[in-house]
C-alpha cells in the first residue's frame, strides 16, 4: 500500500476539464452535442505564430533556453507591457512560464503554508482555492457580487485583510463572472493596502484583452506603490488562441524573482525553445487577428445575453469582458445549479458549467463560454429554452 502526502487529498480540480471529457464521450455515442463548456477560443493561432514556431524548430532551437526564458522574449513582454500600458517594466523581472497556471502555482507556493490566509475571489478560477489548500493555508473568499456588475469590492476585500494574511488574489476581467473592476475602485483597493504592507498581490490578467462597450483594462502594473508586492500574473493562451502551446508571463518583485527563478530551475526547467519563439512573433507580429477574434467575441456576447434573457427563469447580466456569461438561474426553480447544468448536457446537448464549481458563490448561477460559433450558440440557446419549458425542475 502506497502512501502519499496528504497535501494531495487537499488539491482540487477544474470541472471545465471533467465536462468537457463528458462531453466527447457523449458525442462519440453520436449524441450532438454543443460545447459552451470550456474557457478557450475556438479560433485557430494566428499563421504568422505558427511559422515563427516552425522556423525556431527549423534553425535548430531544440535546446533548454534560460529558465526564466530567452531574453528577446522578456524584452518582448515589457515592450508590448509598455505599449499597451505605458508602463516601464524590466525584461530582468519578466519570468516566462509554461501556461497563465503556472504564475498562480508559483505565488500560492511561495506564500502558502498551515496558518497563512490568502484571498481570492468566488466565484472564481477554481486552481486558486485547489492551490491555496493544497498548501495548507486558508482560503478566505472574497465574494464577487451579481449587483456590483461582479466587479470586486475594494471595501469588501480590504475588511477580510488580518495580520494572517499573506496573498491576495484579484482578477479581471474574470472568469467565471465576465466582470471587470472599474479603475475606481481598483484606486481604492490599492489605497487601502497601503495599510497592510504584508500583503503581496496576484493580480490575473490574462483577458486583458477581452474588454467591452469601451471599458479600459486597468492593470495593477499601473501603480508604483504596490510594485515591490505585485505579482502579474498574464500568457499568451486566451489573447492569441494558444491554449495547447503553454506559454505564460509573470512580471515579480525583485525580492521574489530569485525564488521563482530556483522553482523553475526545479520544476519545469524552461518553456520549450520553439514556443518561445512564437511568443516573440505574438506579441511583435501584426495584432489584427486579435482585435478581430475580439470583435467576434463581442458579436456573439450580444446574442448569448439576449438569448439568455428570453429563457423562462434566466436573467443575465451583460458580461463587460473575458469570454464568458454567468447567467441567474435561480429562477427556473432548479435549487441546485450543478443539476442543471449537467440535466443541459446529458438532456438537452449543451455543455455549460455550474457556477458552484467556481465557489459557493456561484451558486444560482451557471457559466456558458461564447467560444464557440453564432449559429452553434444560437442552437444551444434554442436546446436550453425547449429543455426549460419542458422539463420540470429538480
Ligand atoms: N487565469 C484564469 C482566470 C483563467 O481563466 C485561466 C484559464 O482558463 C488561466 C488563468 C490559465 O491559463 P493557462 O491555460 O495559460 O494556464
Amino acid at each position: 500500500m502506497l502512501t502519499t502526502v496528504a497535501a494531495f487529498d487537499r488539491i482540487g480540480e477544474e470541472n471545465a476539464f471533467a465536462v468537457l471529457a463528458r462531453a466527447t464521450v457523449l458525442a462519440g455515442q453520436g449524441k450532438d452535442i454543443i460545447n459552451l463548456g470550456i474557457g478557450q477560443p475556438d479560433f485557430r493561432t494566428p499563421e504568422h505564430i505558427v511559422e515563427a514556431a516552425v522556423k525556431a524548430l527549423q534553425d535548430g532551437q531544440h535546446g533548454y533556453t534560460p529558465s526564466v526564458g530567452i531574453l528577446p522574449l522578456r524584452e518582448a513582454v515589457a515592450r508590448d507591457l509598455n505599449r499597451r500600458y505605458g508602463v516601464e517594466v524590466d525584461p530582468g523581472l519578466v519570468m516566462i512560464v509554461p501556461g497563465g497556471k503556472v504564475t498562480m502555482y508559483a505565488a500560492i507556493r511561495l506564500f502558502g503554508e498551515p496558518g497563512a490566509e490568502i484571498l481570492y475571489p468566488d466565484p472564481g478560477f477554481p486552481i486558486y482555492r485547489s492551490m491555496i489548500e493544497h498548501t495548507g493555508a486558508t482560503p478566505v473568499a472574497v465574494p464577487i457580487r451579481e449587483e456590483n456588475g461582479f466587479a470586486f469590492s475594494a471595501e469588501e476585500t480590504l475588511a477580510l485583510i488580518t495580520p494572517a494574511t499573506r496573498l491576495l488574489i484579484i482578477n479581471s476581467p474574470a472568469n467565471p463572472t465576465g466582470g471587470v473592476t472599474p479603475k475606481a475602485e481598483i484606486d481604492k483597493l490599492v489605497k487601502g493596502l497601503a495599510a497592510h504592507p504584508h500583503v503581496a498581490i496576484m493580480s490575473d490578467e490574462i483577458y486583458d484583452h477581452f474588454v467591452f462597450d469601451g471599458e479600459q483594462h486597468q492593470t495593477l502594473l499601473a501603480y508604483p506603490e504596490i510594485r515591490d508586492r505585485l505579482i502579474l500574473l498574464n500568457g499568451w493562451s486566451k489573447t492569441y488562441a494558444m491554449t495547447g502551446w503553454r506559454l505564460g508571463y509573470s512580471i515579480w518583485p525583485q525580492a521574489l524573482y530569485d525564488q521563482v527563478r530556483k522553482l523553475s530551475v526545479n520544476a519545469w526547467s524552461c518553456v520549450n525553445a520553439a514556443t518561445q519563439y512564437a511568443g516573440i512573433a505574438a506579441l511583435e507580429g501584426p495584432q489584427q487577428p486579435v482585435a478581430d477574434m475580439v470583435s467576434e467575441f463581442n458579436a456573439r456576447r450580444r446574442i448569448v445575453v439576449d438569448g439568455l434573457n428570453a429563457l423562462p427563469g434566466v436573467s443575465c447580466a451583460t458580461p463587460k469582458g473575458a469570454f464568458y456569461a454567468f447567467p441567474n438561474v435561480s429562477g427556473t426553480g432548479w435549487r441546485s445549479a450543478k443539476a442543471l447544468a449537467s440535466a443541459l448536457l446529458e438532456e438537452a446537448g449543451v455543455a455549460v458549467i455550474g457556477g458552484p464549481d467556481f465557489g459557493i458563490h456561484g451558486e444560482g448561477y451557471i457559466r456558458l463560454s461564447y467560444a464557440n460559433s453564432a449559429d452553434n450558440i444560437r442552437i444551444a440557446l434554442d436546446r436550453m429554452g425547449a429543455f426549460l419549458a419542458r422539463r420540470d425542475a429538480a
